[in-house]
């Protein structure tokens, strides 16, 4: 795909910087949500909207015209169906998702949140009838609305093998996109499989995070058989486990609430270092409260936001997050300190995203046998012994 530049002018990239007056309006808006009754006997019928959110959001899929939804819409037609009761068409539904500008504005401008786009390749699993979303299509995203994405998530489908662990390099190298997003019960892979390590491993000496999912997914929710899929196999944080120790240098992101693994989630990011987490997928209202105690308290530091398109409202997020009380110094964390911290991403669009380190000199370990050498070598990178 052809990446064009795009000029933003500087008013559009001041857009999510916030001033004084609305420092002050943002503050007020999460008081008046954190006292509904007050609104309601000041005869406001529904609870206010939030406009100043100020967050990074790092779970977002882009289900956007032309190239977003069509690579989910093997489980997009029957999931509409369970969850709205509509019978509708693939062409339906495309017909009737956003355009990039319509989705940016309504999710990300409005808001003042900043997001990551996500790829997505399940080709090998369940046929590539309406194509993929590219990581061409996430660089350009950021190539275009640089305010709005300040970086996106390559998607690779790992049973492709070397042409899987050639396309994460295209994709660090070339197009710049910090890390790589797997949605195991789609994918079909259990991620501490010896098969998947040179994966982990040139990831981890690219020097970039990846997003494993955790828990349920939605997709193949419904129907019997649930289309085949196993959320609870692939997506059991307990095979994370194993990733983190044996790549201590890899940083994982463990996606949504890991329902209904929690406590596993708990006990692998108290343990591993380089364990984080995000709490997309999931509404705040049924947050497990050992989790919530743990993001005000000891693992306070670790948790990021995520709010995940299309499937949830950014509005009723954030005003069921702020009825979790979270305690003074947390809101900031969740919704953008720690993704500063952790990934680099600044809420402020300003700020370029840090280089990723050790892109150069890359050396693999030998995780695979040697006469299956010649076929995970890929171009350029040299292995070790
Ligand atoms: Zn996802």
């Amino acid at each position: 795909m052809h990446l064009p530049q795009v000029d933003i002018p500087e008013e559009v990239r001041s857009l999510l910087q916030l001033t004084e007056e609305e420092e002050k309006a943002h503050a007020q808006e999460l008081k008046a949500l954190s006292e509904p009754d007050r609104w309601r006997k000041q005869g406001a019928r529904k609870y206010p909207k939030v406009t100043l959110a100020r967050a990074v959001s790092v779970h977002e899929h882009p289900m956007t015209r032309p190239y977003g939804a069509r690579s989910q819409m093997w489980f997009r037609v029957p999931l509409e169906k369970y969850v709205t009761g509509r019978d509708r068409t693939a062409e339906d539904i495309i017909a009737h998702d956003a355009t990039d500008d319509e989705w940016v504005e309504s999710r990300f401008r409005r808001y003042n949140v900043r997001g990551t786009p996500i790829a997505w390749d399940d080709t090998t699993q369940h046929g590539g009838e309406f194509g993929v979303t590219s990581n061409d299509y996430v660089a350009w995203l950021c190539h275009k609305y640089p305010d709005v994405f300040p970086t996106a998530w390559a998607g690779v489908d790992p049973h492709k093998e070397k042409v899987a662990l050639a396309e994460i390099e295209r994709a660090i190298k070339q197009l710049g996109l910090i890390g790589v997003k797997f949605q195991q019960a789609a994918q079909r892979f259990v991620p501490n499989d010896r098969q998947w390590y040179p994966m982990w491993d040139l990831l981890q000496e690219l020097g970039c995070p990846v997003q494993l999912h955790c828990g349920y997914t939605g997709v193949g929710g419904g129907p019997a058989g649930g289309l085949g899929v196993n959320p609870l196999h692939f997506t059991n944080p307990y095979w994370i486990d194993f990733v983190c120790a044996d790549f201590p240098r890899l940083n994982v992101v463990g996606c949504h609430p890991a329902w209904p693994f929690e406590d596993m989630a708990l006990a692998i990011c108290m343990h591993k270092g380089n364990f984080y987490r995000e709490i997309s997928g999931r509404m705040p209202r049924y947050f497990d409260p050992n989790m919530v105690h743990e993001m005000n308290t000891r693992q306070q530091n670790k948790y990021m936001f995520g709010a995940e398109s299309p499937s949830f409202q950014m509005d009723e997020i954030f005003r069921q997050h702020v009825k979790l009380n979270y305690r003074p110094n947390i809101w900031e964390k969740l919704m953008y300190k720690n993704t500063e911290a952790i990934l680099g991403i600044s809420r402020d669009a300003s700020k370029d995203r840090p280089e990723w380190p050790s892109r150069k000199n890359l050396k693999l370990k030998r995780w695979f046998n040697p006469e299956e050498e010649a076929y995970w070598r890929v171009e350029g990178v040299q292995f070790e012994g």
